[in-house]
């Protein structure tokens, strides 16, 4: 062993910089190692189309991280992290021109919604008030470890609309949209959030994260981080300096060392062997985790078994543009000053389609798109008069086995990126952003390939360590045996979003597999 340490975390993603923070904090001597040359995983921020220009890789949205007591038990504001709370907190706009805006001032939504249908904006008031009403419940729900599967349905049982709440929980977006609101519009408006976490709209258990995303960005904002996502990375790595913990990056983990059922380090990719006398965590991702680092003679058959069963979920592509000036949506200029518009027809059938397509294996002709309006929202972000946007198209096959668009004939990404690209910043601008395409400085693709290439822990191009479909979620995410942090060895933790809650930058699961370690040290 070249060194030995109490805990090493494997990971420096938001997660596993979080669980370091708090092992550091506790006094253990803490090592991160990180694969990637950079620390944050899917929360850099990169100059990838020209120098000035500042793109989030993966995420931008500060948005579960609103509601995360993270935030401020570590006090990121005083280590870099400054917030920027756009009034207009995101919007929806349609093919014809028209747009749905949500803004933080409630009754401003409402109004806005009004001439849609009375009906959907009384609807919509009630679930956003209602996030208010649950908020407490859910920072609980999502900061802890699950309920085990027996507490949670005894708790229903005897929980007054318990059962109600249940049926929810499971409900797919289409068949909740449809009982809840009269205008495909707002049911897209909602719709469009399940597809944020692969949901699609006939998905079982969408509607519950649609209206969570929905309801909480209206709620409690949807924040850019001025200078880019990464600030919180880095701010997370700060703090974790300050409590002495160390980071290694190009350091990508081959094997946990176990003997007698204990970890007892790890081996790097170079054969370094690196000591951990107490703990020993993985924030990567679960396969690694299982079929990496442990191996399936060490998890047990069954833990293999169910992980060569988890489902991945769909896969995503980024486009980044650099350009030359703002564009204006056809919508109209308050579109830009949303922090994201979803773009797609007012249909939840069109997007049910576009994902059938996907999963059919075929490039989708007019998927769900997410534009972020970065450099409008944060000035620091693009050279003076310029602007930087991100689309993000969510709902793309892994492996393209046909193409819906009826323009592209290769099956590869790497030869089928650039003509979609091309394809979906035509439709973007006929439909959406009139001249977008005279105003590209430049376009960066990250087809799935690449997203997974750049970031072992895209796995598959994908964006949430593992769908979450009800059967993946709660104590049974990653899969059951791991749903509570531990592992089979002793003291081998899991951490990163392949755990509940699941995706976002909430910093939830780095901070929830912190406590169950403090508490089996008895540190917590
Ligand atoms: C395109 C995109 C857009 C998104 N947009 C948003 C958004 O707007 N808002 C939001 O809240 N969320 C968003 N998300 C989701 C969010 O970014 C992730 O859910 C979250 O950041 C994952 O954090 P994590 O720490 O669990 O994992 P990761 O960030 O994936 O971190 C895992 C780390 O482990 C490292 N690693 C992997 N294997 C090894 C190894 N063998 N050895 C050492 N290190 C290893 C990886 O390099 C990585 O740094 C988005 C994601 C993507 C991809």
């Amino acid at each position: 062993m070249t060194k030995n340490y109490d805990a090493i975390v494997i990971g420096a993603g938001q997660n596993g910089l979080t669980c370091a923070c708090y092992l550091a904090r506790a006094g253990l001597s803490v090592l991160v190692l990180e694969q990637y040359s950079a620390i944050g995983g899917m929360t850099i921020s990169e100059e990838l189309t020209l120098p000035g220009f500042q793109s989030d890789v993966h995420a931008s949205g500060y948005q579960l991280a609103n509601i995360s007591p993270v935030p401020a038990e570590l006090d990121l504001a005083g280590h870099g992290v400054e917030l920027i709370e756009p009034e207009r907190v995101y919007a929806h706009a349609f093919p014809d021109g028209r747009a749905i805006v949500v803004e933080r001032d409630l009754d401003r939504t409402i109004a806005a919604l009004a001439p849609w249908s009375r009906r959907d904006a009384a609807a919509c008031r009630r679930l956003f008030e209602l996030f208010g009403q649950e908020k407490a419940n859910l920072v609980n729900s999502m900061f802890s470890a699950p309920p085990s599967f027996a507490a949670t349905a005894q708790t229903l049982a005897s929980t007054p609309g318990g059962m109600a709440r249940e049926r929810f929980s499971l409900q797919s977006v289409r068949s909740w949209a449809n009982e809840t609101f009269e205008t495909e519009a707002v049911r897209s408006l909602f719709g469009a959030f399940g597809l944020f976490v692969g949901s699609a709209p006939d998905d079982a258990g969408g509607a519950e994260i649609a209206w969570l995303f929905g309801a909480l960005l209206q709620q409690t904002g949807n924040n850019l981080v001025r200078g880019g996502m990464h600030q919180v990375s880095r701010a997370l790595a700060r703090v974790l300096g300050k409590h002495g913990g160390e980071i290694r990056t190009s350091a990508a983990v081959d094997r946990i060392l176990v003997d007698n059922n204990r970890g007892t380090g790890v081996r790097i990719a170079t054969g370094e062997e690196i000591g951990a006398r107490q703990i020993v965590v993985s924030c990567a991702d679960p396969n690694q985790l299982v079929n990496r680092f442990l191996g399936a003679e060490v998890v047990g058959k069954e833990i293999a078994d169910a992980m060569a069963s988890y489902e991945w979920g769909d896969a995503s592509m980024a486009m980044y543009v650099a350009l030359d000036r703002p564009v204006e949506f056809a919508g109209g200029n308050e579109l830009r000053q949303a922090a994201h518009v979803h773009l797609s027809p007012p249909s939840i059938g069109a997007m049910a389609e576009a994902m059938n397509q996907c999963r059919a294996g075929d490039l989708p002709n007019a998927p769900l798109i997410v534009a972020w309006n970065e450099s409008t929202i944060d000035s620091s972000r693009a050279p003076e008069g310029k602007a930087l946007m991100k689309f993000v198209v969510l709902g793309t096959p892994w492996k393209i086995s046909g193409d819906a668009t009826g323009k592209i004939s290769s099956r590869d990404w790497d030869c089928a990126k650039e003509p979609y690209a091309a394809h979906l910043l035509e439709l973007i601008e006929r439909d959406y952003l009139p001249g977008l395409r005279r105003q590209i400085l430049k376009c960066v693709v990250h087809s799935p390939v690449d997203m997974n290439r750049k970031l072992s822990s895209a796995v598959k191009g994908t964006i949430s360590h593992g769908a979450m479909p009800p059967y993946q979620k709660g104590s049974m995410r990653p899969v059951p045996g791991l749903g509570q942090y531990r592992t089979p060895v002793t003291n081998v933790y899991l951490g990163d979003s392949g755990c509940h809650p699941g995706a976002g930058v909430s910093m939830a699961p780095g901070h929830n597999a912190a406590k169950a370690i403090l508490s089996d040290l008895k540190l917590g």
